[in-house]
């Protein structure tokens, strides 16, 4: 037995070094002896490794031996072959030992019970994840796609995001869920069992092994990884056998070479190929690193050096390249297969990953080392990609997913969290590579986060790291300043910002003392972070000289941006707790106040204004130096703001001393903040360049407002309400640099120093009015947080109606990335669908039009004029004032009441009083208008307080004495006005008419505060006065009322009197350029309905049938049309200059039936006279109906050759080459012209026509085509071959037949056309030759008629069928230019004829005729069931005249002859096509059964029991007939009616299943049994049928053998899309990349022709074409679309239409979230939900083959796209 095994030990150690077949031999030995000696070594291993052995000793030797020889073949490994062996020389006896059974079995066994509650998918990069908004605790709790599906969440409001990869999900973590934490897959295995007799727990045997395993593999796998030598290998592993000299030299990947650099290093230093240098390059970027030279250890190290030296050439850094023995390249390696191989062990048993993880930790006892699990963590910035993924993998699968070893391990991270963050910071790899990144999955945890910081202090650990790795920012006053930084560099940084954000998500209920301490702890060394920040990057006005470069100004504000939450929260968190609340803010106080304390050396100076003083230290935001950072204060602005509302501001005594205070050393920074906008917008800082103004926009923009902006505000109302207001504002002047500006007035001539001024007092009063008007703060009155959001809404509305995400993007978002909107948007707005384009918007309710402020404190200077702007139009449209007054405030909370004061101080009535003054005196240059609105709206401020004060409380009470103020005299002087007097001059000053409304408010409000005032003195008449000035109100109001009314009434008018003569002037317009954007059919029916009346007075029963003897007379207009170019009119005439339509011919497979035919590329070989029934492909011509000289054509296209061949990036709009340019009135894309060329008027004389019918019956029809036809091949036998298929005449009595009696039922001359008709029909049919079949021009090419035919038929069959599908119906509805479009294609197909040979002409419709006429078969005439009737029938009709060629005398037929050939020619075409019908329906199968006897259904079966020797019910067979046949006549009917010009009847204007089909049968000559054209004409048709049914195709079908195409065919659709978006996500999630077996995230795409799952955009599915590598989407597109294609990129949610190699754009796709928004690259993640109509429309889009139109619209909008590649999509 031993010396078996020792054979197959023996035999699979030497596989390394022997040839690869013996290799493959020896594997082949190998595996029959593993199944045969599974016991075997079950055994071996029991004794091997039992008490007697030593485990580690006996892996380690195993491995010695096997490892280096398994992984020998490094450069180019057989990975299968490798995995083969690992798995059979140590996994297996590994497992064997462990599991002490077949490992199979037990795995089994393991897997049938496994119960984890978690699921805990590892992400992959673009993964898509759920979140929901209502349940998940923070916007990192994510579900897996099937968790989620499963879960409860479905329904809720979820958010759906493509996931960076690292994160896992969190399904079955109860802390993660406020609801709904287990999807029903898990809930299952939640609840199924307990652990306690749950059927996975192991025994203790096999525990006993795995403790015994574990160590030493972990050991091993440790060890290996972090293994530094590169020449040996630790003792254990070291075989006794010399060592060999192989080494390898490895390159590593990193993150700042790009994949070229990398390519061209290789190249250059390897001299390899550019295929194996790429090879090479994708692999180290997918593993990490690789071995790309084996040899010597002299050989390797000199390619280390030669890619180093190379590499640092090409980029600043060389490339990280050691050269490794190769036993330690194979032992890491084999290392690496340990771990995954662990990570698979765990998914299976709770008790491996126990034991897992206690041995992960445990640390060697007396020892300081890190346990092992620290020692990866410490290593992994170190380790190589791949290593670090799987050991990231392990530590998911084991410690997260046991929730008391993910506590151990969150403990043991955040002991080592700076080393790590350093480490990181230091690092050449992205995050999601890192250990720090696991980070989140810790942090957010809301018990661990309160663990760790009771245990571990995990805030000031967090915050010391950061104080750590950002001094190489600080300057020399210690403040941050990152001029020069590393935006990379500084990225890291953010993270451990982030970090102190998952820890602060969410707030504890429950505080301890202990957590208390901590917290307060973290606070404090948070603060310090503050204080490095509070004033820095400090500028200074520059005077005289620009700045010469512009300051790095984007690090500050990026990390103001990433703090602003964390600020916030670190509030809220104080605020739990008053106790706290108070610490804290002594804390920040302290804080502020010692960075406040420098410029105190300058000497105190004193200002006086209206017999009040301040005293304060000089200091000038224009001259001394300035900054915006002030975290520290506007921290402190947020725990006051707290205090205020927690009433703790009672108790701030206790903790912060009066004497400490200092407010005015508070509010001084702030000020100057604010102060240097003001000075900003009045352009003072113009010579500091645009960094400034940059961090202006950003101090007030949403991002950043809260925490910059607003606290600034908030501490200026802090500042007020605890200040004297003289005083405050006192400062605010002073602040301003405004103090002498309200003393006197300097007589200046310098105008920008006036409008600066001017701009400084507009700013100042702005902040005026923020301080008294804004108290929409929870704690500065007593509002919440619902209301300040609704707040901000309405007055977003206010300006205009929004989209639901403009909405979002301008309110700030908190912690969880939510804004509250949705809670409260009901509340003050209506939601407006979007129609088939746009989007949908939210309107403001009317209700809440009363809170409109138009100084709201958040509004840019554009939304403020925006806003009042549309307020005031809309209070005209409502006959209203225009007056816009402040909306009453809410009242401040007790700590702020003060701050109303000063409105009614003496300095405010001092700045009120002089600026009214101004205005009043008209010293235009010292006032602007806006300054007296603001004025105005101060005092409204002050009016609406005292009102409401008086309100509330009895008189003698109220002390603000606004009223009373602003009543006094402005001094003693004679001259001395009061604030009413001033607005009563005001009315009338003719600059401030639009102010005027306001004034009148406000002196109304004076008067119903004085009334107030009276009324509560003279308290007894109370009620009644009351009422009596509301009356007095009233009076005054209806008299302002009448007076408005009068005056709206006048403008009315006026404005009506501007509307007509509008009007009238468009109407002109439209007259003189009527043709310009009309189609001439408006006008052409006037003319029809003319000529009708004619009709139907001279011919009154059969003006409506098409064919035969009975046709009615061709409708005929004279066509005047206007060329678009030159504006000049020409009637359409045969002989004058053609007038051609824009046009556009492309290969469409619109209707096809079968997607998956393989289209030829190329029309080379190709014979287009027989289209198969399948409709694969067919050529389509389009026209937008623009009508043009083909001269002024001509010369426009010349003309734009030559401009855009000097313009970049044309080609990608139009192809020149291929004649493309765009319709000079539409810009629709166009490739060619077709010529107008004029119906010719054909009337039947009624007489000649009865006479003809008594002798032409179909039978002697027949016989005279078949005698001209012989007789023309008799006639060419002569002089060359014969080249007419073999006629056999039918050897009856009429042989005698003449050659020429075809001639005498009457002909006529050719119609003679101008050469310049000629010359565009030429033109015409060679495009279409040249784009239907992808060929080069031939003007020769016999195929050319041939295209014409088929382009026309298939054009009608696509027209056809888009009326149907649109329901439409037949005639009359088309589009104008479908209409002129169809006409001009069809006449122009009728003409073509004449510029080709007529020999060419006919022998083409002999072979038509062949497929109908069995004489003329041909050896290639395809059987009844391989053509289209329809494609026969035009091609036969249109190419039939030629057999009236003459000798070079070019006849034609008359109006009789060519009635009934057209007669006889449908007849018989619709004869096969029955037929066609009734054999493809024959094994059909009823559906159900009926008792239709009609006539119809006996015919039927009597016909189905002569001919087809079939006994089908006769009904079925009707029923299928009538429908089958539907699509062919109607094609029919509209070719016919485009012919001849006939007039259709009635019926067909309208959409009416039963008259249409009469109706049909009517206008195209046929009886409406349709089985009685085989009665009539039994004697000719019979023997046709005959034939057609004898053909061996045909056979097969009626047996049964083959399928042929059912009729009707199929209408084409876009693939069905699924009503909701995620189930699209869930099937990209499941798509695999049919080429390629690797996990990396591919794009998947779907087609929406066909369905098909495509990989876009990667090599893996790239197609070589005609030498040309194309991109799945753009070659499935060659096959699906005939090079036009549709598509959806799932994970963009992007629709992309492609066409040919070089063109494509993107459109909206058609799903929709709830708010009417699509949402492209799914950056919202709303959920979203089919939308129908854009569907349809895309569906038209296709369907009217405007596709092509389409992008070369979007790409001239948009220049973005030229940059992309569309051929590798
Ligand atoms: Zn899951
Ligand atoms: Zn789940
Ligand atoms: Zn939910
Ligand atoms: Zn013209
Ligand atoms: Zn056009
Ligand atoms: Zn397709
Ligand atoms: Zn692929």
């Amino acid at each position: 037995m031993v010396s078996w095994i020792l054979l197959l030990k023996e035999l699979t150690s030497d596989v390394g070094k022997t040839s690869e077949f013996t290799v493959e031999v020896c594997n082949h030995i190998f595996f029959m002896c593993t199944y045969l000696f599974v016991y075997l070594w079950v055994y071996f291993f029991l004794q091997w490794c039992d008490e007697r052995f030593d485990f580690q000793a006996t892996f380690l030797q195993c491995l010695a031996k096997h490892v280096p020889n398994i992984y020998s073949a490094e450069m180019d490994p057989l990975v299968e072959k490798q995995e083969e062996m690992v798995q059979a020389a140590i996994l297996y006896p590994l497992e064997c030992y462990l599991f002490g059974e077949d490992p199979d079995v037990f795995l089994e066994k393991l897997q049938q019970s496994r119960t984890s509650q978690l699921c805990g998918k590892v992400f992959k990069g673009g993964e898509t994840t759920y979140s929901c908004r209502d349940c998940a605790v923070d916007p990192t709790c994510v579900l897996c796609i099937d968790c989620f599906q499963n879960s409860i969440h479905k329904n809720h409001r979820y958010k759906m995001h493509s996931s960076t990869g690292g994160g896992f999900c969190d399904c079955g973590d109860t802390e993660a869920w406020k609801a709904g934490p287990l999807c029903t897959k898990h809930e299952a295995g939640a609840s199924g069992s307990p652990k306690e007799n749950s059927g996975c727990q192991l025994n203790e045997e096999i525990m006993e092994h795995s403790r015994r395993v574990f160590p030493s593999v972990i050991k091993y796998i440790v060890d290996m990884l972090i293994w530094e030598e590169e020449k040996e290998l630790p003792v254990e592993l070291t075989i006794s056998r010399e060592k060999a000299d192989n080494y390898y030299c490895v390159l590593f990947n990193d993150e700042h070479h790009s994949y070229d650099h990398v390519i061209y290093s290789l190249q250059r230093a390897l001299g390899c190929e550019l295929g194996e240098a790429q090879l090479h390059t994708t692999a180290i970027d997918k593993e990490g690193r690789r071995a790309v030279k084996a040899g010597h250890y002299a050989a390797c190290q000199e390619a280390k050096e030669e890619i180093k030296r190379h590499s640092e050439n090409v980029s600043q850094r060389p490339l990280h390249v050691e050269v490794l023995h190769a036993d330690v390249m194979a032992h890491q390696k084999f290392a690496l297969r340990l771990g995954s191989w662990l990570n698979k062990l765990m998914s299976y048993s709770s008790d491996f990953r126990q034991i897992f993880c206690q041995i992960c930790l445990k640390e060697e006892t007396g020892s300081e080392k890190p346990c092992f699990i620290s020692k990866l963590m410490l290593w992994d910035a170190r380790l190589h990609k791949g290593a670090r993924k799987v050991l990231h993998e392990l530590i998911f699968s084991s410690f997260f997913m046991e929730m008391e070893y993910k506590k151990l391990f969150a403990v043991e991270f955040v002991k080592y969290y700076k080393a790590l963050q350093k480490e990181y910071i230091n690092d050449d790899h992205e995050r999601v590579l890192s250990v720090t990144a696991l980070s989140v999955q810790m942090f957010t945890v809301p018990t661990l986060a309160r663990h760790l910081i009771e245990e571990q202090n995990v805030i000031t650990t967090i915050t010391e790291t950061l104080l750590e790795v950002l001094p190489e920012y600080l300057d020399k006053n210690d403040k941050f300043n990152f001029q020069g930084y590393s935006q990379d560099k500084l990225n890291r940084v953010y993270s451990v910002i982030y970090d102190l954000r998952y820890v602060l998500v969410s707030k504890p209920a429950v505080w301890t003392d202990r957590l208390r301490e901590r917290f307060l702890e973290g606070f404090v060394s948070f603060l310090r972070i503050l204080t490095c920040m509070q004033g820095m990057e400090e500028i200074k006005r520059q005077i005289g000289q620009h700045i010469e470069v512009d300051p790095d100004w984007e690090a500050a504000i990026a990390i103001q941006m990433q703090l602003k939450n964390i600020l916030l929260m670190f509030q809220e968190w104080c605020a739990c707790d008053e106790e706290l609340l108070l610490r804290s803010y002594r804390e920040c106080h302290k804080a502020v106040m010692r960075c406040s304390s420098n410029g105190r050396s300058r000497e105190k100076t004193v200002f006086h204004l209206c017999g009040h003083t301040l005293e304060s230290r000089p200091y000038r935001v224009s001259a001394d130096p300035v900054s915006i950072h002030l975290p520290l204060s506007r921290t402190l602005a947020g725990l006051h703001v707290r205090l205020s509302k927690t009433g703790a501001i009672s108790r701030l005594h206790e903790f912060v001393s009066p004497e400490e205070f200092q407010v005015e050393l508070l509010v001084e920074y702030p000020l100057r903040c604010l102060v240097l906008v003001a000075q900003v917008a009045a352009e003072m800082w113009r010579r500091n360049g645009l960094s400034l103004i940059s961090q202006v926009f950003y101090y007030q923009d949403v991002k950043c407002r809260e925490e910059m902006y607003d606290k600034d505000i908030i501490m200026l109302q802090i500042g007020a309400s605890l200040m004297d207001p003289n005083q405050f504002l006192l400062l605010i002047l002073q602040r301003y640099e405004l103090a002498d500006a309200f003393k006197k007035i300097k007589p200046t001539k310098d105008q920008d120093l006036i409008k600066q001024y001017n701009v400084l007092i507009e700013e100042m009063l702005q902040i005026l009015i923020y301080v008294v008007g804004e108290r929409y703060v929870p704690g500065i009155s007593n509002v919440t947080k619902e209301d300040v959001i609704m707040r901000e809404i309405i007055h977003l509305l206010c300006i205009e109606p929004m989209a639901h995400s403009a909405i979002t993007k301008s309110l700030p978002e908190n912690e969880n990335n939510e804004t509250g909107l949705e809670n409260v948007i009901d509340k003050v707005a209506t939601f407006k669908k979007p129609g088939v384009s746009g989007h949908g918007v939210y309107e403001l309710k009317d209700e809440c039009l009363k809170e409109f402020n138009m100084f709201f404190y958040h509004y840019t200077k554009t939304q403020h004029s925006k806003a009042e702007h549309t307020q005031k139009k809309r209070r005209k449209q409502e006959n209203r004032d225009e007056a816009l007054p402040p909306p009453p405030p809410p009242d401040f909370s007790p700590a702020f009441s003060n701050v109303v004061r000063i409105l009614n101080c003496d300095v405010m009535m001092h700045i009120l009083r002089t600026l009214l003054q101004r205005a009043v005196e008209l010293e235009t240059h010292l006032w602007t208008e806006a300054m007296i609105q603001m004025v105005l709206h101060l005092l409204s401020l002050g009016l609406l307080e005292e009102k409401q004060q008086l309100q509330k409380s009895p008189e003698e009470e109220v002390t603000f004495d606004f009223y009373h103020k602003a009543t006094r005299m402005g001094s003693s002087a004679l001259n001395a006005v009061n604030v009413l007097m001033l607005l009563e001059k005001l009315k009338r000053v003719p600059q401030l008419e639009a102010q005027k409304d306001t004034v009148n408010w406000i002196l109304q409000m004076f008067d119903m505060v004085k009334r107030l005032r009276e009324k509560s003195s003279l308290a007894t008449v109370g009620a009644a006065s009351g009422s009596e000035a509301t009356k007095g109100d009233e009076s005054t109001q209806d008299k302002e009322k009448a007076e408005r009314k009068r005056k709206a009434e006048a403008a009315r008018l006026h404005r009506q009197k501007i509307m007509a003569q509008m009007s009238a002037l468009q109407r002109n317009f439209i007259e003189t350029h009527k043709l310009l954007y009309e189609n001439t059919l408006e006008s052409q029916g006037k003319d029809d309905a003319i000529m009708e009346e004619e009709i139907i007075s001279s011919a009154i029963d059969y003006s409506r049938i098409a064919l035969g003897p009975k046709r009615g007379p061709s409708v005929i207009e004279k066509e005047v049309l206007t060329c678009i170019l030159c504006q000049e009119e020409q009637e359409v005439k045969l002989e004058s200059a053609a007038m051609v339509l824009s046009a556009c011919v492309q290969k469409s497979t619109a209707l096809t039936q079968n997607r998956s035919r393989i289209l030829e590329l190329s029309g080379d070989t190709l014979d287009p006279l027989f289209m198969h029934p399948d409709l694969p492909c067919g050529t389509h011509t389009g026209s937008c109906g623009h009508v043009m000289h083909a001269a002024c054509w001509q010369k426009y296209f010349e003309a734009m050759q030559l401009n855009f061949r000097q313009r970049l990036h044309v080609e990608q709009i139009f192809d020149l080459e291929n004649g493309e340019y765009l319709c000079p009135l539409c810009k629709s894309l166009c490739n060619t012209v077709i010529p107008i060329v004029p119906l010719q008027a054909q009337k039947i004389n009624s007489e000649d026509a009865e006479a003809v019918a008594q002798i032409l019956s179909l039978a002697r029809w027949l016989e005279i085509v078949t005698a001209r036809i012989s007789g023309y091949s008799m006639k060419n036998a002569k002089g060359e071959k014969p080249n007419l298929p073999p006629f056999t005449n039918k050897g009856t009595g009429n042989s005698a037949l003449e050659f020429h009696s075809i001639l005498s039922f009457g002909v006529q001359s050719s119609a003679k056309y101008s050469s310049s008709i000629k010359e565009m029909l030429i033109l015409f049919a060679t495009t279409i030759y040249r784009v239907g079949l992808k060929v080069a021009p031939n003007e020769a090419d016999s195929r050319i008629p041939m295209m014409t035919w088929s382009t026309c038929a298939f054009t009608i069959q696509c027209i056809e069928n888009l009326l149907e599908t649109e329901g439409k119906p037949l005639f009359g509805s088309l589009q104008n230019r479908q209409h002129s479009g169809l006409k001009a294609l069809v006449q122009f197909a009728a003409a073509q004829r004449t510029t080709a040979p007529q020999v060419l002409i006919q022998k083409h419709l002999i072979r038509l005729l062949g497929v109908l006429l069995p004489n003329f078969k041909g050896e290639d005439t395809p059987s009844l069931l391989e053509v289209d009737m329809f494609h026969i029938l035009v091609g036969a009709v249109l190419s039939f005249p030629s057999l009236y060629w003459e000798d070079a005398v070019d006849l034609q037929p008359s109006s009789v002859s060519s009635a009934y050939n057209h007669l006889y020619l449908f007849h018989l075409t619709t004869l096969a096509h029955i037929m066609q019908i009734v054999i493809s329906s024959a094994t059909e199968s009823p559906a159900a059964h009926s008792s239709d006897n009609s006539e119809e259904a006996q015919s039927a079966q009597s016909f189905c029991r002569e001919v087809c020797h079939q006994d089908i019910p006769g009904w079925l067979v009707w029923d299928c007939v009538k429908k089958g046949i539907m699509p062919y006549l109607r094609c029919a009917a509209l070719f016919f009616h485009y012919l001849m010009g006939v007039s259709p009847p009635e019926e067909l204007l309208q959409v009416s299943e039963e008259g249409q089909f009469k109706a049909l049968c009517s206008y195209l000559s046929l009886p409406t049994n349709l089985f009685l054209l085989f009665h009539e004409y039994q004697d000719t048709v019979n023997p046709l049928l005959q034939r057609w049914c004898t053909d061996p195709v045909v056979l097969s079908c009626l047996k049964g053998k083959s399928i042929a195409i059912r009729y009707p065919r199929k209408r084409n659709h876009l693939i069905e899309l699924p009503e909701d978006y995620s189930c699209l996500l869930n099937q990209a999630s499941q798509f695999r990349c049919p080429r390629s077996s690797d996990d990396e995230q591919k794009h998947p795409v779907l087609c929406l022709f066909c369905g098909a799952m495509l990989c876009s955009q990667n090599t893996c599915c790239q197609e070589l074409v005609n030498g040309e590598e194309l991109g799945a989407c753009t070659s499935h597109a060659l096959q699906c679309g005939a090079g036009v294609c549709m598509f959806l990129k799932i994970r963009e949610c992007k629709v992309v239409l492609i066409e040919g190699k070089t063109r494509g754009c993107f459109y909206p796709a058609p799903y929709l979230d709830e708010y009417g928004e699509t949402d492209p690259g799914l950056k919202r993640g709303n959920p979203l939900h089919l939308c129908q109509e854009r569907y349809r429309k895309l569906h038209l889009l296709w369907q009217q083959h405007c596709i092509i139109e389409e992008i070369a619209r979007r790409q001239e909008t948009n220049q973005i796209f030229f940059g992309f590649n569309w051929q590798l999509l």
